[in-house]
């Protein structure tokens, strides 16, 4: 089983700070993956925080919602006052914390905890009891804690390695423990990279519940991943504990709202987690789609990405010439082939765009462009951000204006306006990237439209960031418009 600890242990990450309405939509996506268990937040860090929990409590969830509460009444008092569900207690358990963070002895921590988990109990909730710092506990010490919270009607006691301190085996040994008492569960860091090692030692030694983070968030290193740990156990042992095909929009939410990009080569959610460059990866996976995958995209809600770089080979590049309607000749495959591998061993991203323009100039085709961008004007600053523009649309002019967040905002917007019907796009992705590092950066900016079943990746540099995205987006619409392979003359055979 799984609690998901991304909106408090989540939210302790430098940096992160969410709003009420971005827990209840990450609590949501929990919900709909199927997390059993939702820890909201600390309730005793203010009223802002409080109303949060409660609005995640009131969301009528699934899950069984909780408040993370310090061993002191009054926190258990401000978690019932959210209508929690139940509150996952800590209590210090390593002498570092029990004498010199919270200036006590071994029989007072033993004592509150009793009186505390009575408290909770008495008052309907369910509770589990966190001994914090557990792995650098004294052993004899936090089995005593562990059996009086059992003895007091503590649902679970929890092993926690705190700040990521213990191996594989230390955390086997202590867990193996702790799980002689009663139900345990088990809270990992991932400082030395051992947080889904120590998962799966902490399973083996007789845990049954796993704190988690979405994409891993937290303190210093973070957690351990929650898609991680539900896809591995689901691979790897049979054990369902999510709804795997909800993970990868969940990971999206969680990043979008924490402002933590996923990185590339992250393990199920990553942008490269199902892609493949490669000739020869490209090549095996055409022919079998499992050769260098451990399990399908599909089942964690992805789809495969066959990316062409400077290792592109012949399949590959046919694949996604298909993709798009765009038949080759063998000699004309390989005149792409030669090109593609030369835009991008200059550093550059090949996109769906630069390869279509490519497919184009080989064949000799030329083609009509029907969407075109004539002038663009945004303004920030100040007042509401506003931008203008005039596009031609085939041989009609269109100009019309909009507001948005910021100016890139505005000038997208004004373009969907003046494209009325026919803006009837999705936006995949939008990245920026700034070619050198000064203030003077040339900006490229790539993005990806779909409409219907078709998606097109276009990328566009300038100085100007507002420009370099309508730029693209225009460019990406002019693509979508129409079938790509009808062109006005037609193709040269062979
Ligand atoms: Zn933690």
């Amino acid at each position: 089983m799984l609690l998901d600890t991304t909106l408090r242990d989540g939210e302790q990450a430098p940096g992160v700070s969410l709003s009420a309405d971005e827990k209840v939509d990450i609590a949501r996506a929990l919900d709909s993956a199927a997390v059993p268990f939702v820890e909201a937040g600390s309730a005793c860090t203010g009223a802002g925080e409080r109303d949060a929990i409660s609005r995640v409590a009131d969301l009528g969830l699934d899950a069984t919602v909780t408040s993370f509460a310090r061993g002191v009444r009054a926190d258990v008092d401000l978690a019932l006052d959210c209508g929690v569900d139940g509150v996952n207690l800590v209590v210090p358990a390593s002498d570092r914390h029990v004498e010199r963070k919270v200036g006590t002895d071994h029989d007072s921590v033993l004592e509150t905890t009793v009186e505390l988990v009575e408290y909770a109990r008495d008052h309907g909730l369910w509770v589990e009891v966190l001994g914090e710092d557990g792995s650098r506990a004294d052993l004899d010490f936090l089995d005593r804690l562990a059996a009086a919270a059992h003895d007091a009607g503590a649902d679970r006691f929890c092993y926690c390695d705190t700040v990521g301190y213990g191996s594989p085996e230390h955390t086997a040994r202590v867990v193996s423990r702790l799980a002689e008492h009663g139900p345990t569960s088990t809270h990992v860091h991932d400082d030395l990279g051992f947080a889904m090692t120590n998962v799966h030692a902490s399973l083996r030694a007789g845990a049954d519940l796993v704190h988690a983070t979405v994409n891993g968030v937290g303190e210093r290193a973070g957690n351990v991943a929650l898609e991680e740990v539900a896809v591995a156990l689901s691979h790897c042992y049979d054990v369902d504990c999510a709804n795997l095909d909800e993970l990868y929009s969940l990971a999206q939410t969680v990043a979008r709202a924490t402002g933590t990009p996923l990185p590339p080569n992250k393990a199920v959610v990553g942008e490269n987690a199902f892609a493949h460059e490669s000739g020869i990866h490209t090549d095996g996976t055409l022919k079998d789609e499992a050769m260098y995958e451990p399990y399908p995209p599909e089942l964690v809600g992805r789809e495969r990405r066959l990316v062409l770089g400077k290792h592109a080979g012949r399949a590959g590049v046919r694949a996604a010439l298909d993709e798009h309607g765009v038949d080759v000749s063998d000699e004309e495959l390989a005149q792409v082939v030669d090109r593609v591998k030369g835009l991008a061993e200059r550093g550059k991203r090949v996109t769906d765009a630069d390869l279509l323009t490519v497919a184009e100039d080989v064949q000799g085709r030329s083609r009509e462009r029907r969407v075109r961008l004539v002038d663009l004007q945004a303004t920030s600053g100040g007042g509401v951000p506003t931008a203008s523009v005039r596009l031609a649309v085939d041989d009609e002019e269109r100009v019309a204006a909009g507001t948005g967040n910021g100016p890139v905002d505005a000038a997208v917007e004004a373009v969907r306006t003046a494209l009325g019907p026919d803006a009837a796009f999705q936006l995949e992705s939008y990245h920026v990237d700034a070619i050198s590092g000064g203030t003077d950066a040339v900006v490229t900016v790539e993005v990806e439209l779909s409409r219907e079943d078709r998606s097109v990746s276009v990328a566009a540099s300038d100085a100007d960031i507002t420009r370099a995205s309508v730029v693209a987006m225009v460019d990406a619409l002019d693509r979508l418009r129409a079938p790509t392979a009808v062109a006005d003359t037609p193709p040269t055979a062979d």
